[in-house]
């Protein structure tokens, strides 16, 4: 089925389950496109769709990326924001829809997601959200830029492709929290991108797709 965008509505189905892709546009180190959040919950949702018959919406491309201020290129509308917007978004599709899945590529939209869908399940609302996760480093290393390569290889300047902060993401969270990534890494990479390839990111893509699919069946 074409991406939802792109239908007329007579040829929608009766209540039909529809993924939101949820991204950021921020900050990816000095290799991978700010999309990159959105671009990979984009494709996750996809293949997740075409898989189990679901329509995939427009992602929401801005997400709650306040970790990463102090480096340009950042389009934070943050957690209250973001929560909102799922509230409304959702009790919008319920008119129509019969399921609203949000399908999650940042981990900064953890809080808003988890606020919003237990809002909305109290109102009786079918809803919920599932993230795109693989175990691996956090942010514009060895995994993102792997499913980047597998992905749109044309968008990633492997040239430029440098390492951060290589330090375990749960060593690192509370200056995380207090301070953002540029304190902790100033080139913005929590991890490595050394040695990413295209056939590990097709790999880590199929296994996040995976998941998506287990949940939806
Ligand atoms: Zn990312």
């Amino acid at each position: 089925m074409p991406p939802l965008a792109a239908a007329r509505y007579p040829d929608l189905p009766e209540r039909p389950r529809v993924l939101v892709p949820v991204g950021a546009t921020e900050q990816h180190g000095p290799h991978l496109p700010l999309s990159t959040d959105t671009d990979i919950a984009t494709a996750v949702a996809r293949r997740a769709g075409e898989r189990t018959g679901s329509w995939v919406a427009p992602a929401i491309a801005f997400g709650a990326s306040g970790e990463h201020q102090g480096f340009p290129g950042v389009f934070s509308v943050g957690t209250t924001v973001l929560t909102e917007m799922v509230v409304e978004l959702t009790r919008s599709l319920a008119l129509w829809a019969g399921e609203v899945v949000f399908v999650n590529g940042h981990g900064g939209n953890v809080a808003a997601l988890r606020t919003a869908v237990e809002t909305l399940r109290a109102e009786g609302h079918t809803v919920r959200w599932l993230p795109c996760a693989v175990a691996g480093d956090a942010h514009a290393g060895y995994t993102e830029t792997s499913i980047m390569l597998y992905l749109s290889p044309e968008d990633v300047a492997l040239d430029r492709a440098v390492a951060g902060n290589v330090q375990p993401l749960p060593d690192l969270m509370d200056r995380l929290r207090h301070s953002g990534v540029r304190a902790v890494s100033p080139n913005g990479v929590l991890g490595d991108p050394a040695g990413a390839n295209a056939r590990a990111g097709a790999e880590l893509f199929d296994r996040m797709v995976q998941r998506i699919v287990d949940e939806l069946r």
